[in-house]
């Protein structure tokens, strides 16, 4: 199974021909004959590592499995080299290709002589080896070439490869080499997206999954122009006076034939495009819209808050875009609040808190949604010019029955009020969490004890009852309210 190469991978591409340099070819043979053996080479091999190219590999792969004995079983291994274009916008084609040095060199010093290996495209690398699928030592071999990729760092450029992997076996997965490739790839996709450091195994359920995000992908992007989205609005309650503070506008998808599709499902997927981009727009436009109706109606909704993905955010001109929008409508900045969650902020401080200060300038108010999930440090908290802190529903719920819990919402509240953040507790289901909440200086609450998120007619009609409702929840009446500032419910 052996490719017939065995020259460093350090050298440059013409040198690692086998058994030919064209210094030596040169003497011996003709230039025709030379390029000529170039030619052939090059159509079987990738001449940067030396392994088979796709095709090559596709054709040994299916000899290989014609002339497995009976009761035999092969392992293909599809691997994914997921930062080697980062590699190459940043630092060019000498990074890049130390990079795939590393992954080839690496993939050699840990495969046995006579494993079949490919580069079957530019970042995606394979090998076969036989392995029977119930071996778990035979299978913990494949883990290790895996493992030993993920501690590989090139020593020029130091980028360690970050790299996702799948298997697929023959013959209890398939029988030919172009679906050991497919089924492999769809488990290293898998492996990508659950952020996965071993090898999965491919599982036909798999394929479903795949199938799905991809439709999803095609489908939100036909949902945006079929007018099948919708925005629904969630009341924020004061938790001193009862009163309505705002609302959070959250999207709903009716597919035609799918029915509601949850936002925890279809946004991830935007996000992985542009559709992103129009989804908040989406949001954006309908909060403002609605938030200028209901001023026309001579209701009072207060801040309407929209949700802002990481994603959106990496938009250079991102808070320009913004001030655009925001100045087609009749409504005040100061009226809007974005809902950004901690993910990018960990991921990449420094762009978030340059696109933060970028969105104060326009007048929005900021928020910070989900907080507590994803261990942001205070010292990165205080860089950052936000008005509002969510405390994420994990911490609430189900609050009055820990005193740790109580404890550890009591020191978030009090290291936002020391930042003069309003704190806003997410998913308050239950009159008990209320009390606690309440209890220890919450400033604000949202959840279904309140109110489901609604339609708009829905929230307008809300509204105007809530003055009679939130008695029953222990609010004083408008009459009996002392004052206190609505938006911070602190002394600043
Ligand atoms: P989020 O921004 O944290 O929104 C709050 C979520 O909690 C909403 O879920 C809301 O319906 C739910 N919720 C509110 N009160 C309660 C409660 O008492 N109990 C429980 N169990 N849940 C409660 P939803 O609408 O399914 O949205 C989920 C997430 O999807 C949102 O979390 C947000 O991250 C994202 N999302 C929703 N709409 C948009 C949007 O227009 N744009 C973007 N980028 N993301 C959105
Ligand atoms: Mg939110
Ligand atoms: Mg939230």
């Amino acid at each position: 199974m052996q490719q017939s190469l065995d020259a460093s991978l350090s050298l440059p591409p013409e040198a690692v021909i086998p058994g030919i340099s064209f210094r030596d070819t040169l003497s011996e043979a003709g230039e025709d004959d030379l390029r000529r053996r170039i030619i052939a080479y090059a159509n079987r091999y990738d001449v940067q590592t030396g392994f088979f190219n796709f095709k090559s590999f596709q054709e040994e792969l299916d000899a290989l499995l014609d002339r497995l004995p009976a009761g035999a079983e092969v392992a293909t291994v599809w691997i994914d080299v997921l930062n080697l274009r980062r590699e190459f916008g940043l630092w060019g084609v000498d990074a890049a290709e130390a990079l795939v040095r590393a992954v080839a060199s690496t993939m050699r010093n840990n495969l046995e002589k006579d494993a079949l290996v490919g580069r079957i495209t530019s970042n995606c690398f394979a090998f076969a080896v036989e392995v029977s699928k119930a071996d778990t030592m035979g299978r913990s071999r494949l883990q290790r070439v895996l493992d030993a990729l993920l501690q590989a760092g090139t020593t020029e450029f130091e980028a360690a490869p970050e790299v996702a992997a799948g298997v697929a076996f023959s013959p209890s997965d398939a029988d030919s080499a172009e679906d050991l490739l497919r089924f492999s790839s769809l488990a290293a996709a898998r492996a990508r997206y659950t952020h996965s450091t071993s090898v999965l195994s491919f599982q036909p359920g798999m394929r479903m999954l795949l199938m799905r995000s991809h439709l999803l992908e095609m489908e939100i992007a036909k949902a945006l122009d079929r007018n099948e989205l919708s925005m629904l609005f969630q009341p924020k309650v004061d938790l001193v006076s009862g009163e309505v503070l705002g609302s959070e506008a959250l999207m709903r998808w009716h597919h035609p034939e799918w029915g509601a599709v949850p936002p925890a499902e279809f946004i991830p997927i935007a996000e992985r495009s542009t559709l992103i981009h129009r989804v908040f727009d989406f949001s954006l436009r309908s909060a403002l819209a609605n938030l200028a109706r209901w001023s026309d109606l001579g209701v009072s909704p207060g801040l309407v808050s929209v949700n802002v993905s990481a994603a959106n955010l990496r938009r250079d001109d991102f808070a320009r875009h913004v001030r655009g929008v925001l100045a087609e409508y009749p409504i005040s900045p100061a009226d809007v609040e974005l809902e950004v969650t901690e993910t990018l902020l960990l991921d990449d401080e420094e762009l978030f808190a340059a696109r933060m200060h970028q969105l104060k300038t326009i007048g929005v108010r900021l928020a910070i949604d989900d907080f507590g999930t994803r261990y942001t440090g205070f010292n990165i908290l205080q860089r950052l010019p936000l008005d509002t802190m969510k405390i994420d529903r994990c911490f609430i719920r189900g609050i009055h029955r820990s005193v740790d819990m109580r404890t550890l919402c009591g020191t978030i509240i009090a290291m936002a009020r020391h930042m003069r953040l309003r704190t806003v507790a997410e998913g308050i289901e239950e009159l008990e969490e209320l009390d606690v909440m309440q209890q220890i200086g919450c400033d604000a609450g949202q959840g279904y004890l309140f109110q489901r998120p609604m339609s708009v007619g829905d929230f307008t009609a809300f509204l105007r009852e809530w003055p009679a409702r939130r008695a029953a929840l222990g609010f004083a009446t408008p009459e009996e309210a002392c004052e206190v500032d609505p938006l911070y419910g602190i002394s600043q």
